[in-house]
């Protein structure tokens, strides 16, 4: 993945943080500009959509202030706001689109010591020990090749730490985090999908092999491990695209993996405003809309018809119990 920056957009204060000194050294040949707050840029909330690319090329540094965790209900029991939010890449499905709009490049937070010190609190303070999703708001083992926020976090959680922490990734820079102490206290979920839907739609994500040999290699490190194939996207040779990629994970998935590790399914959902982004930023790429097979799901947001889901998910369950049998399917949604 190509993690330059052509620009630094920061809050003075970051610059108090150990993590903010070490960032402006890094980066010391690029333009750095104040802002007055990473949420208000308003050059970038102005800007054209088709601009989009540009925009993720910039870095934002800034100190997060809102620490809300949203209980969930699949593999975490929390959503937990972390390190980071936004992604240098730009996957045309891309759910923090929703979020952030136009304003989607990689955000870090250097206050990472505080985050931490919080989230070890709630986990000292519940009954029974619970899981906190820390990757809901960006891909952190890409975020980790610039602030080693990941080697801090598994291992200080791995010591002082009841519960679990779990982060997804669609990355394979995992080499750093093979060494670490953690203690198997934190779930490592790969995600996938067939190389063709990788190189069409997730611009800038690593290779379909790269991502099962991390996985492989994460296994092996004693990490519990997870699967996503997310978001599933239903192109008009899915079946094909589908039914090749769980052969190939079949044949490549180690026995760690295939013994150990759980499956979780996403169907993709689409909105308005990623279709906008979309249209203007990249009017070459794979219309991802499709009237025939999605339907309104509310708040400008598209899923796929009930029916067409249907026919999906039992394709993908009988595929799965086929190949990847010993692996349990935790949700599809
Ligand atoms: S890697 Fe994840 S966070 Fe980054 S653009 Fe793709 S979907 Fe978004």
């Amino acid at each position: 993945m190509n993690m330059s920056f052509d620009a630094v957009y920061y809050e003075p204060n970051a610059l108090d943080y150990k993590l903010g000194q070490m960032l402006k050294c890094k980066y010391a040949s690029l333009p750095w500009i104040e802002i007055e707050s990473h949420n208000r840029i308003i050059e970038m909330t102005s800007a054209d959509n088709r601009d989009f690319p540009k925009l993720k090329k910039h870095l934002i540094i800034g100190i997060r202030k809102t620490h809300r965790y949203v209980p969930n209900y699949k593999v975490s029991d929390w959503l937990v706001p972390y390190t980071s939010s936004g992604c240098r890449a730009m996957c045309l499905y891309c759910y923090l689109v929703c979020n952030y709009n136009k304003c989607a490049y990689l955000r870090l937070f250097v206050n990472r010591e505080q985050m931490l010190d919080r989230l070890l609190k709630k986990d000292a303070s519940t009954l029974v020990p619970q899981t906190f999703e820390i990757g809901s708001n960006s891909d952190l083992l890409l975020e980790n090749t610039i602030t080693d926020n990941l080697l801090y976090t598994i291992e200080r959680f791995a010591r002082e730490g009841r519960g679990s922490l779990t982060f997804p990734t669609k990355f394979d820079m995992v080499a750093p985090l093979l060494n670490l102490d953690h203690r198997g206290k934190t779930i490592f979920r790969m995600s996938v999908n067939p190389q063709e839907i990788i190189n069409r739609i997730e611009l800038g994500t690593s290779p379909l092999s790269a991502r099962i040999r991390a996985l492989n290699d994460m296994a092996e490190a004693g990490y519990p491990v997870g699967l996503l194939i997310a978001p599933v996207i239903l192109l008009p040779n899915w079946k094909q695209l589908y039914e090749e990629l769980i052969e190939r994970l079949a044949d490549e998935l180690s026995y760690k993996v295939m013994q150990n590790g759980f499956i979780e399914i996403i169907l993709m959902t689409y909105s308005f405003v990623q279709n906008a982004i979309n249209t203007e930023a990249f009017p070459n790429a794979i219309q991802l809309f499709d009237r025939e097979t999605m339907t309104g799901r509310g708040r400008g947001k598209y899923c796929y018809r009930n029916d067409i889901r249907a026919e999906a998910e039992n394709f993908l369950r009988e595929k799965i119990s086929q190949q990847l049998g010993s692996m349990s399917i935790l949700y599809i949604s």
